[in-house]
């Protein structure tokens, strides 16, 4: 029973992080569009539209992964392995979306002001909460390999570390 009500709650937990990145890849485009720097708006820079184009590639692929997830659910065919590996891999790209976006702020991507520090800050309780990375990718590698390495290894009877 635990481990369903865990398995559930991981995919909604899997959606906030979209959302959060969908919001921030819209604020960063509309600042890059109206900042200008060395005479040009940002967004004219080649390596900003590089970094809205990891954002947006990042989005998409979690929006998939996310809407898999669902489509196994509705079907009655989820395992844990399956809503871990979507709760980890998705809140890992949301934050290398978010840390992006904070980046592509510059200076102003500290302040509050502008919304994205605060979507930078909202992800890392969500990395780590519904169950670490760490602990999401242990489960999903269980029920890959059918072994469990939550424990650590036995620790010799002489060992002093
Ligand atoms: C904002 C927020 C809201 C929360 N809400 C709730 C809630 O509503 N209900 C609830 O029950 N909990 C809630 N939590 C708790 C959350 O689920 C835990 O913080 C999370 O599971 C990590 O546990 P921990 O903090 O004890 O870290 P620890 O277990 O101390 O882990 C510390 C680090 O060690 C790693 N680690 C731990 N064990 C292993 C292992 N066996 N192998 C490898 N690495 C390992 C972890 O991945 C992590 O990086 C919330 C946490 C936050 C931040």
């Amino acid at each position: 029973m635990e481990k369903q009500v865990l398995a559930v709650s991981r995919v909604m937990v899997a959606w906030q992080p979209i959302g959060i990145s969908m919001g921030v890849y819209d604020m960063c485009l509309r600042y890059l569009k109206e900042r200008k720097q060395f005479g040009a708006p940002l967004a004219a820079f080649q390596l900003n539209q590089q970094k809205l184009s990891l954002m947006l590639g990042d989005i998409q692929a979690m929006t998939l992964v996310g809407w898999r997830l669902c489509k196994l659910y509705d079907k009655g065919k989820m395992t844990p392995g399956h809503a871990s590996l979507g709760k980890s891999w998705i809140t890992l790209r949301a934050r290398e979306t978010v840390a992006l976006g904070r980046e592509l702020l510059g200076g102003n991507g500290i302040l509050a002001d502008f919304h994205v520090a605060k979507a930078f800050c909202d992800m890392e309780p969500i990395y780590t909460y519904e169950g670490t990375y760490d602990i999401n990718s242990l489960v999903t590698g269980r029920e890959i390999t059918g072994f469990a390495s939550f424990k650590a290894p036995e620790m010799s009877k002489h060992s002093r570390l």
